[in-house]
């Protein structure tokens, strides 16, 4: 056989292999593309159980198009804190007003059409369009590629856009065209749970375990080939936890840009010795009453990484760039994740400050 005909030998074993194992997913069985649409977005980046959580609160509070095209990007941000790529929650939003304003708050029913909204490439339309509209089109992700590549025993890279795109042909002459949308939702479910990425594929347990190339050749380890990434850039950056009469400053990053538009601790790059802490704090117009280090934490971004050290100031003076957040506020405020072990201390810090003892539900 040669790679497209294992590829093609696949789909039959694979459907009867969905029937009887496919995964329980919330948004799935409903054929709403709605439902298919939010969770694809959530699951860009996130693993399953990440998702199931966030589904089910956004759902609760934003069931359609026209509640999520009204929804306030401070409310949808606390919807989102903590998932990651913020910018999809705010593509989400624009697609739905798009919908709303522009198709009568229907969803257009083709792959091509649906690339049209904000946030929404071709992995995601063609899930959207075989999933709820039967449109035969592959929904090619890493899952797809991972199967593919091992099954067809082909050693090329798949992050080359050329190669991506062979992919997409053939396993758009593979899929199942009276079953698109289970096709790939098979797929999704072989690569999740069955061939595992990493070198640890259950094969025995695969329906392609006769005809696989990587399983029958040794080559599991190999496949799929992927060029090495460039390393991550490196960045050290010195946060500050500033307390002033119960609150606790935020300030709004820029509207472009990495964590566009979310609240942060205030932040400056480099790591600041106490010295550089405080001429920061005099730059911003403040004086510290008290000041101490508090610690290093560190936040992984897709390109870059964030090395933080940080600062426990009670400070005098105003800034106008900042918002005092008490206790309440602090709590409503979406911060992005990278702040994390700062943010849990602001609340401590906060919670200590007021006499009271944080047992790590009062605030939260
Ligand atoms: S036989 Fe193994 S390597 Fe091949 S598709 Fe199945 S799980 Fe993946």
């Amino acid at each position: 056989m040669n790679e497209q005909e294992r590829i093609n030998a696949l789909t039959a074993p694979l459907m009867a292999w969905y029937d009887l194992n496919q995964r329980a997913l919330p948004w799935r069985g409903v054929g709403d593309p709605y439902r298919v649409w939010v969770s694809e977005i959530m699951l860009q980046q996130t693993r399953v159980q990440a998702v199931l959580g966030y589904y089910a609160r956004f759902m609760a509070e934003l069931p359609d198009v026209y509640a999520l095209a009204q929804v306030s990007g401070e409310r949808l941000n606390k919807l989102w804190e903590g998932l990651g790529y913020y910018s999809r929650a705010r593509n989400l939003k624009r697609a739905a007003q798009v919908l709303v304003n522009e198709y009568g708050g229907e969803f257009p029913r083709t792959r091509e059409e649906l690339m049209r909204l904000p946030g929404v490439g071709d992995y995601t339309a063609s899930a959207i369009a075989s999933i709820a509209f039967g449109e035969v089109e592959p929904a090619v992700d890493g899952n797809l590629l991972r199967v593919a590549a091992r099954v067809g025993g082909i050693a090329e890279d798949i992050m080359d856009a050329k190669v991506r795109r062979r992919f997409r042909e053939m396993l758009a002459e593979s899929i199942d065209r009276s079953r698109p949308g289970e096709w790939n939702q098979a797929m999704m479910d072989l690569g999740a749970t069955v061939c595992l990425p990493n070198g640890a594929p259950l094969c025995e347990k695969c329906p392609a375990r006769a005809f696989c190339a990587a399983y029958r050749n040794g080559m599991t380890d190999l496949l799929p080939l992927r060029a090495p990434k460039k390393a991550r850039r490196v960045e050290e950056r010195t946060v500050f936890l500033l307390l002033q009469n119960g609150k606790v400053a935020l300030r709004k990053r820029p509207a472009k840009g990495l964590l566009a538009g979310l609240w942060e601790l205030p932040n400056v790059p480099g790591s600041l010795d106490e010295a550089g802490a405080a001429i920061t704090l005099a730059q911003w117009g403040l004086r510290a009453v008290s000041l101490a280090p508090v610690g290093a934490a560190k936040h992984i971004f897709t390109h870059v990484e964030w090395d933080m050290h940080g600062y426990l100031a009670e400070v005098e003076g105003e800034n106008d760039e900042f918002f005092r957040a008490d206790a309440a506020a602090l709590q409503a405020a979406a911060i992005p994740s990278a702040f994390r072990y700062y943010y849990d201390m602001a609340r401590q810090a906060l919670a200590a400050q007021q006499g009271g003892c944080d047992n790590g539900t009062a605030l939260l």
